[in-house]
């Protein structure tokens, strides 16, 4: 193999183990057949052994974190991205990667203000979202610019996005493996834009960015966070639209966002 084609297959790799890394894979199991070729040295470089080893000497798990190198996410803060949303939207292309394409018309990206302070995340793109390509401008949309604005901010100041880009048939709820293939495209967003505040909208934003089994009634208005960025939980405005006695409660959890943002703000 040349040295372009090996570099080219690190490169591959280390996208993949990211990737994995995202979705919440910890390690990969390898059985001795397999850890005796990733382990063998070449003739002309030896590998040396790392201080810390990638392979525990107990079990034959590879650390991802630890593989090629520090190159993996840290677990507590948000590492530096180099990459644009532009970078991000090609990658995503033309997406087939899960069945939700094929009900799609338009895949709606993440939009607004891309050095925004403050970022929404919904859900999955409705009827009216998959007609215009754009995240929040149906109903639920409608309602979430007047809690923009009641916060005193413009849509057109907070970044705006979905853990999933494609509508899911009948408006469900994406499933886990849909929302899964599509959350670290929303992950690699969050690390170019690092917003200061994320309000989560509803439980499946909430349980795919912070990880939690808790539902929204318990966790709403109570700051979370996610790689040092503050996530507030609210309630989906969809719901609001439900059950307007709602809106009260999410009156309170803006105002704790938008003093928070307030009281940084004044030390910048
Ligand atoms: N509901 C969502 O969760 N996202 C949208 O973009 C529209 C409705």
């Amino acid at each position: 193999m040349s040295s372009s084609e090996l570099k080219d297959l690190i490169n591959k790799t280390k996208k993949q183990l990211l990737h994995l890394q995202a979705l919440g894979v910890e390690g990969i199991q390898l059985t001795e057949a397999e850890v005796s070729v990733v382990a063998r040295p070449t003739s002309k470089a030896p590998v040396e052994t790392p201080a810390s080893p990638v392979r525990s000497q107990s079990q034959n798990s590879i650390n991802v974190d630890r593989l090629f190198g520090d190159f993996g996410e840290s677990a507590a803060k948000l590492e530096p991205s180099t990459e644009t949303f532009d970078d991000i939207h090609r990658d995503i292309g033309d997406c087939t990667r899960c069945s939700l394409h094929l009900g799609r018309t338009n895949i709606c990206h993440t939009e607004g203000n891309r050095k925004a302070r403050l970022m929404f995340v919904g859900e999955a793109p409705g009827a009216d979202e998959d007609a215009q390509a754009r995240p929040f401008v149906g109903r639920a949309g409608q309602l979430l610019t007047k809690i923009i604005e009641a916060i005193g901010l413009k849509r057109e100041e907070v970044l705006i996005g979905n853990v999933n880009r494609c509508r899911p048939p009948g408006n469900r709820a994406p499933m886990p493996d849909e929302a899964a293939m599509c959350k670290p495209f929303l992950l690699r967003e969050i690390a170019v834009a690092r917003p200061e505040v994320i309000v989560v909208l509803g439980n499946t934003a909430m349980k795919n960015l912070l990880d939690t089994r808790e539902g929204i009634t318990r966790l709403r208005g109570i700051f979370q966070e996610y790689k040092g960025i503050k996530v507030m939980p609210t309630f989906h405005p969809a719901y609001l639209l439900r059950d307007p006695s709602k809106k009260r409660e999410t009156w309170e959890d803006l105002k704790k966002v938008r003093d928070y943002l307030d009281s940084t703000a004044k030390k910048k």
